[in-house]
């Protein structure tokens, strides 16, 4: 959204001028907290005692913090130790994935899937068995794009010893990210490891993957509590319809976690410090969150669906705050619930190359809410290339330095008037039965992704 200056948007949605709400000091508090936010560390719980006296001073009501037990994961040592042409031994840094369970010098053959497609893993079978499965991040452009957790499933079905996870893009960067996380945070079956471009493309060239690798990984799986922050603005009660604005707190411990999702929780807190001081006439309860555990498998935002069954029905549209910012176009993707868009037009209109879609996507916060027919809509920043994968999020380069202080501002000033348009309008979004919602997730070409990863509900 680079045309539209933040005060011009905000007119559109029928608030003040941005004036005191700036997001990126918030940005930059977030990112100050140690262990990138990780779940279940100190730094989150800085984090989220730092949001919860925001929203207080912000004026919100109903402050709270929703509590759930999962299986935590702490980070120890690991490394690879493989054989080179000439026989000798040679170790190299990998790091553990979240959601696995530990190994101690664990050899086993190697078998490359390249980047993991169905096809390819269909193809490998049984040979998999008892090896280490080794596949790369590099997306799928020929057809559909296996998420990192998929490509772990599908090597635990078919009897893999281990998982290895090799990054696409250059820099002497490993790309984190859980895996085999299940309800509660259930430890994977299998260890798994990530492992930089250029380690990985020199183990290959040396011919490192005709020999059994050995692997050691050390973490633990600690028994934890979750906490969800919450706040209120606007009208209540059970006829009131409701609006819940998300993001996830936690991050990822290699880093400040600042891109995913100290952006996306900026902006949320700022949302609620703009939304309380604008004077706009509700006709909709506003419930901010700062979702818990969504690195891990969106263990909070689950445990809060399944906990708030009985208040689904007043949910009239979740929006879902997961790095809204970028270098291209703000995009709304309204998760199979075309209403939402519709009713946003003449504000998309208004705003310019903005990219709206309905399509259904799942690995965010707003996942539970829409398999269980709740309309929800994430707000994102499109870039058009494929290649850049993740970017530097869940790498040590997620810190401050990747943020931008203009995109961040846009971002927030884009969720505001979409925000500000669904809070004081009649109610849009409606909640679909469950025999649509399943219709709709296989429509999108959903169904074997979340079957592979066993969260295929119906
Ligand atoms: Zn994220």
């Amino acid at each position: 959204m680079p045309s539209a200056p933040a005060g011009s948007l905000l007119a559109s949605a029928g608030g003040p001028f941005w004036g005191a709400c700036d997001p990126w000091p918030v940005l930059v508090k977030l990112a100050s907290f140690p262990d990138g936010r990780f779940a279940g560390s100190d730094g989150l719980s800085g984090a989220r005692e730092y949001v919860t006296e925001s929203l207080r001073e912000a004026g919100l009501r109903d402050i709270g913090g929703f509590r759930f037990p999962y299986i935590g994961w702490t980070r120890g040592p690991a490394a690879i130790r493989w054989r080179r042409e000439d026989g000798h031994l040679q170790d190299e840094h990998v790091i553990g994935l979240p959601g696995t369970p530990p190994c101690e010098a664990l050899e086993a053959p190697v078998r490359f899937l390249g980047n993991g497609t169905e096809e390819v893993f269909a193809a490998a079978g049984k040979d998999l068995r008892g090896k280490w499965c080794w596949v790369t991040s590099e997306p799928n452009r020929k057809g559909r794009d296996l998420h990192r957790n998929e490509k772990y499933c599908r090597a635990v079905a078919l009897g893999a010893a281990g998982f290895v996870y090799e990054r696409h893009l250059p820099g002497d960067l490993e790309e984190t990210g859980s895996v085999g996380w299940k309800r509660g945070g259930a430890v994977g079956a299998i260890p798994a490891v990530a492992i930089t471009f250029e380690r990985g493309g020199r183990i290959r060239r040396a011919g490192g993957l005709s020999h059994p690798l050995t692997m050691t990984m050390r973490c633990g799986n600690p028994p934890q509590t979750g906490e969800i922050v919450h706040g209120s603005f606007g009208p209540s009660g059970k006829n009131v319809p409701l609006i819940l604005v998300g993001g996830h707190l936690d991050g990822h411990d290699l880093a400040e976690a600042a891109v995913d999702n100290g952006t996306g929780i900026a902006c949320v807190v700022t949302l609620a410090r703009w939304l309380a001081a604008s004077g706009l006439g509700l006709t909709h309860e506003v419930r901010f969150v700062a979702w818990d555990c969504e690195e891990l498998g969106l263990l909070g935002s689950r445990a809060y669906a399944e906990a708030h069954e009985a208040d689904l029905d007043r949910i009239a549209v979740v929006l879902n705050l997961d790095v809204p910012v970028g270098e291209g176009a703000p995009a709304l993707v309204a998760q199979g619930h075309p209403e939402l868009l519709e009713s946003l037009a003449p504000l998309v209109a208004a705003t310019g190359d903005v990219d709206t879609s309905d399509r259904i996507t799942c690995a965010s916060d707003h996942l539970p809410f829409s398999l269980r027919g709740v309309p929800t809509l994430c707000i994102e920043n499109h870039t058009s290339d494929l290649r850049l994968g993740r970017g530097y999020t869940h790498t040590r380069a997620d810190t401050l330095d990747q943020a931008r202080p203009r995109a961040l501002r846009n971002a927030a000033a884009f969720a505001a008037s979409v925000l500000g348009w669904f809070a004081t309008r009649p109610r849009v979004g409606v909640r679909f039965p469950p025999e649509k919602v399943k219709a709709l997730f296989a429509a999108g070409g959903h169904e074997a992704a979340l079957r592979a990863q066993g969260e295929w509900p119906w």
